[in-house]
């Protein structure tokens, strides 16, 4: 069994300093690869990660399973909740597992670590078998679908464009984007 305690000094390189963020990332992803039956030590193949933060806790996962976002199999829905759920690719299996928000320690505490050890996964952590339909498009591999998007020109992948009057568009340009262009200001002469 895999002792979360062996990828601190990993996470605290990682991540930049141990907080309780870091450990309960670890415990969590460990707790996650073990219900999927998952060896943490192994390469992660058919694993598939969706992370509800991009808080501390998201690092843990980096730092357990080595994966990262480039390679399509980690998804993060930033819904503020220290929470992830572990797909088996080949499976379909999978489990949400959140941290419980009723054992937090107090800011005087001074050992974080020495402070979760004492608590057992059912204490801090809760589980739910779940079922995710990852559409075709989301699956590791190449590119299912590519446009171009006929308004702005770029490239848009994996069926991430959007039907606006029956052409399919950017969805920048179907006014979803979440940067502005700033209107350019008129030149002021200093006084
Ligand atoms: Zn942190
Ligand atoms: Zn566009």
């Amino acid at each position: 069994m895999t002792d979360w305690r062996d990828y601190l000094e990993r996470a605290r390189a990682y991540h930049g300093h141990l907080c309780s963020g870091q450990i309960l990332g670890l415990r969590l992803v460990l707790k996650g690869l073990a219900l999927l039956g998952l060896d943490p030590a192994a390469p992660q193949r058919d694993l598939m990660l969706f992370i509800e933060t991009n808080r501390c806790l998201a690092d843990a996962a980096y730092v357990v399973t080595g994966i990262t976002l480039g390679r399509r199999r980690l998804l993060v829905y930033n819904f503020g909740k220290a929470a992830m759920t572990f797909l088996d690719l080949r499976t379909n299996q999978a489990f949400r597992v959140a941290a419980r928000s009723d054992i937090r320690p107090d800011k005087s505490e001074k050992d974080l670590v020495a402070f979760w050890g004492r608590y057992d996964d059912d204490q801090i952590l809760s589980v739910q078998k779940v079922v995710i339909n990852l559409r075709p498009e989301d699956r590791p591999g190449k590119p299912l679908r590519r446009i171009t998007c006929p308004r702005c020109g770029e490239d848009v992948l994996d069926g991430r464009d959007t039907l606006v009057q029956g052409q399919a568009i950017c969805r920048s340009c179907a006014g979803e984007a979440y940067y502005q262009i700033p209107e350019p200001t008129p030149e002021t002469t200093p006084e």
